[in-house]
């Protein structure tokens, strides 16, 4: 796979990529990232890259020529010639459909992924409507610029290439994993999965030794080698930490009958405790 970042500032991206999961799966030559520097691409003595915007109003805006070159450079077929499976343009934008990962597999599956990278109020919205397959923002809030969101992006793909983590579980079973919740017998020949808090939900909460540190014991169900008992309790606490930070994700997902008695009993001891 390969990314290819658009921005005014390359250099950015010489550390955010150089570093564990990252680094390790580019050594290997599993994903490939180049920038281009967007000033390159501009044909007047000052390399500019930006205009006041039209109508007036706060800011500059990043214009749409240096861009339209840029991309043209990487030998990218026309949007309307594009298979935007294999090969597809993103516009980092606060105004974009989020970032989720379900967005990130998609992502995954794709061989080459271009990215623009924002700057001041924007950019010229002919490079969005001529240029890119997808806007995307990575949440709500205004950042300085698009590098950071790239940087985002990136890493939640490339831990998703096959090769790129040391178990490939990893991925499949944690936070928003779209993969199925793993059933009760798939604990019963060995120990437990390392989640069972996918299927949509948030992972649930993780210990390691000292058993007990300053005063706070690990559960007790993580004790004993009780597989089952390790996998209910991972079940509802991915259940409870879901209801409690992101409720919204309940709705999306299909839950089964004891998830939903878990589920009755989380929001009773709620109720109570209010
Ligand atoms: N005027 C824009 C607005 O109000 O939506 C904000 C522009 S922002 C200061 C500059 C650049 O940062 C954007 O063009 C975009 O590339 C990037 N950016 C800002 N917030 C982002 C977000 N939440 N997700 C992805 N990119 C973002």
């Amino acid at each position: 796979m390969r990314f290819d970042i658009i921005t005014i500032f390359p250099g950015f991206f010489d550390s955010p990529l150089d570093y564990g999961i990252l680094k390790r799966a580019r050594t290997a030559g599993l994903v490939e990232v180049a920038t281009h520097d967007l000033r390159g691409f501009t044909h007047d003595r000052h390399r500019t890259v930006d205009d006041r915007p039209f109508g007036g109003g706060e800011g500059m805006v990043l214009k749409p020529e240096p861009i339209y070159d840029a991309v043209a450079s990487l030998g990218i077929l026309p949007k309307a010639e594009r298979q935007r499976e294999k090969e597809t343009i993103i516009l980092l934008s606060a105004q974009g459909r989020p970032f989720t990962q379900a967005v990130a597999q998609e992502l995954a599956a794709t061989e080459r992924v271009v990215i623009i990278c924002g700057r001041y109020e924007g950019v010229d919205e002919r490079v969005n409507e001529m240029l890119c397959d997808r806007e995307i923002s990575i949440g709500d809030y205004v950042l300085s610029g698009g590098e950071l969101a790239a940087a985002v992006i990136i890493d939640a793909v490339v831990r998703l290439l096959p090769g790129a983590l040391g178990n490939p579980d990893s991925s499949r079973f944690e936070s928003f994993g779209v993969e199925d919740v793993p059933k009760k017998t798939d604990s019963a020949d060995g120990p437990p999965r390392s989640t069972y808090g996918a299927g949509g939900l948030l992972d649930y909460p993780h210990y390691t030794r000292p058993a007990e540190f300053r005063g706070i014991a690990i559960p007790d169900a993580l004790r004993g080698g009780d597989h089952e008992a390790i996998r209910r309790w991972r079940r509802r606490m991915a259940l409870e930490k879901t209801l409690r930070n992101r409720p919204d994700l309940l709705d999306r997902i299909e839950i089964s009958e004891e998830d939903r008695e878990t589920l009755a009993k989380l929001r009773l001891n709620t109720e109570q405790e209010a």
